[in-house]
């Protein structure tokens, strides 16, 4: 088992009315009381941001944004910047997941520009990386992977990326019940850490927390979790409901 904390992130997408949010995040407040050896975050709408941080304040449990807008503030319709979401208690925000890059036109540029504002506002990016299934069956895994990464961190230095938790998504298993192998995640993980120690050196590449994202379930976070490159997970489905989730969060029991 490596240093770095585990950390379990939930992506609850569009699901969930406020008070729907807030009711689960109070039962998972809860569950995971006794679980102190995680990091934990959950990611509601922003419709429920505000709801839920009152009923995590005091907890274990984190808030997380599902994604943000680069400027301060401004004429720009339907967006929430940095200093909004810290306004409303989030430490963390999910940057270029899947969903984002396929049906709303994210690119590695824009994930750049939005990894820059969160860590302006001391807001922790986890920035989504993983190629689709068409991808992997022509042998591209790892080049998408590489362009993902150089070009979401260009112009980043190691000092300003300290708090930087990137989360490996194949595409493939997003949503679809396809869990990539351990192997196949072990594999990936290892190359997206060698590619950090490439641009930023050891220390990063040794500190850096790399979540496996897709299908994750009670049933598998255990041996996704026996991997030495895999450090916790984002997960979507599975988090939805506060039983399930607090069974992945307490993975090791
Ligand atoms: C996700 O949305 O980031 C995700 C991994 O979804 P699921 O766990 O449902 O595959």
């Amino acid at each position: 088992m490596n240093k770095r904390t585990p950390f379990i992130a939930g992506n609850w997408k569009m699901y969930k009315t406020s008070s729907e949010a807030a009711e689960t995040a109070g039962q998972l407040t809860s569950l995971v009381a006794d679980t102190t050896d995680v990091d934990i975050m959950i990611a509601p709408a922003f419709t429920a941001l505000d709801a839920v941080s009152k009923v995590i304040k005091a907890s274990r449990v984190s808030l997380g944004a599902q994604n943000l807008y680069w400027e301060n503030e401004g004429a720009y319709t339907g967006e929430v910047s940095a200093s909004m979401l810290v306004s409303v208690g989030c430490h963390y925000v999910i940057i270029g997941h899947s969903e984002r890059r396929q049906y709303f036109g994210e690119t590695d540029a824009s994930v750049n520009h939005k990894i820059r504002a969160a860590i302006k506002a001391n807001l922790i990016p986890v920035v989504c990386v993983g190629e689709t299934e068409e991808e992997r069956d022509s042998g591209r895994t790892f080049s998408i992977l590489d362009k993902q990464v150089k070009e979401g961190l260009n112009n980043y230095f190691a000092k300003d990326l300290e708090s930087l938790v990137i989360a490996y998504e194949p595409v493939w298993a997003i949503g679809t019940g396809k869990t990539a192998t351990r192997d196949q995640a072990q594999e990936a993980h290892q190359y997206i850490r060698s590619v950090i120690e490439d641009l930023f050196g050891d220390t990063l590449c040794q500190s850096i927390r790399i979540l496996y994202g897709g299908s994750v379930k009670p049933e598998n976070i255990a041996e996704l979790m026996q991997m030495p490159d895999i450090d916790g997970a984002l997960v979507g489905g599975a988090s939805l409901s506060a039983e399930s989730f607090s069974k992945i969060v307490q993975f090791r029991k």
